[in-house]
């Protein structure tokens, strides 16, 4: 399915599509279609054009299609300097302006950017609300999406789950939020102890678990997508254990393969709304495996046959399969 497949979504609609994410590259990109106007978003650059063009090819979409960018910090895996020259002209940079330092230094510069230091509106006329949080030196940027009928919550690299992201990202449709690492798995890992202490010290990633908290106290409407696995200290696996059973169906992201769109509000159909009042349940349900290429994804049972029955996931049949998770491929990455 392509974006051009009109036939089949409603009038006024966002998707998201996580092209990569982890160490090695991060990018997604964000299609939305409100009041007639369309609008293509990559949040982040952290692959290379080339490689982002041959993703986007595969969902039907042009480089020449991209009306705006929102770059979450400039980290090389966030914000590769060759998109300087690699992007359309007319194509939107939002930047933070705490970035810019860094943007000069790296060569993002070159090109026109729009600063930012509150809200503003992308192409499509969504609203963008951006909250500075802590990762190293420069923090990094949670954005909060906000269509007339739909939003989307996007957060990653986060030194820790603070009250004032709950209350940023609260009750979103659909709440992107990395998930780096395993706490044993980090601190058998070797590498240096100074990286650990650097990932885990409330500047660098969230675990598994603080992920889970996030999510279970955001309470997101429709669905989690999970961002940033560590190849080395972390497993899928251990991710979707901490997500089964919840009122949201949830993606894994991959280092390597694109997921699939996930759906940001449902206007032409009945939303599933949680319990906010019930916590995340682990393992305490059945889960079903969506027969997806390239990802991992899984809905609890109820949330699963709502989603069916809006046309979200076509490919469902709503039979009962095992867990299952892509194995990761071998490598080594930083965080
Ligand atoms: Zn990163």
């Amino acid at each position: 399915m392509t974006v051009t497949d009109d036939h089949v979504q409603p009038a006024d609609h966002a998707r998201l599509c996580v092209l990569a994410s982890g160490s090695s590259g991060n990018c997604s990109v964000l299609v939305s279609q409100h009041s007639g106007r369309r609008s293509v978003c990559l949040i982040d650059l952290g692959l290379s054009p080339r490689r982002t063009s041959a993703a986007l090819a595969k969902l039907g979409l042009w480089l020449s299609d991209v009306t705006d960018v929102l770059l979450t910090h400039l980290d090389i895996d966030h914000c590769q300097p060759a998109w300087a020259a690699a992007l359309p002209a007319d194509a939107h940079v939002h930047i933070f302006r705490g970035h810019v330092p860094e943007a000069e230094r790296t060569g993002m510069l070159a090109r026109p950017l729009r600063v930012f230091t509150s809200d503003f509106e992308l192409s499509c006329g969504a609203e963008v609300s951006p909250l500075r949080m802590p990762h190293d030196l420069e923090g990094v940027i949670a954005f909060r999406l906000n269509w007339p009928r739909s939003s989307l919550g996007f957060a990653t690299d986060l030194g820790r789950v603070t009250d004032g992201l709950v209350g940023h990202l609260a009750g979103v449709d659909v709440l992107a939020i990395e998930s780096n690492y395993d706490p044993m798995m980090q601190r058998r890992a070797a590498r240096p102890e100074f990286l650990k202490r650097r990932i885990m010290g409330g500047s660098g990633h969230l675990s598994n678990a603080q992920a889970a908290e996030a999510a279970q106290r955001i309470a997101p409407r429709d669905h989690v997508v999970l961002l940033h696995l560590s190849r080395q200290c972390n497993d899928p696996e251990l991710v979707s254990r901490m997500h089964e059973g919840a009122d949201y169906a949830f993606t894994i992201s991959s280092h390597d393969l694109p997921t699939r769109w996930v759906n940001i509000g449902r206007p032409d159909a009945p939303r599933a709304v949680p319990d906010r009042a019930r916590p995340v349940r682990n393992g305490r349900s059945a889960s079903l495996r969506l027969p997806t290429d390239g990802q991992t994804e899984f809905a609890s049972q109820p949330l699963a046959r709502i989603a069916f029955q809006a046309g979200l996931f076509p490919l469902l049949d709503g039979a009962e399969a095992p867990l299952q998770c892509r194995p990761q491929a071998p490598g080594i990455d930083q965080a």
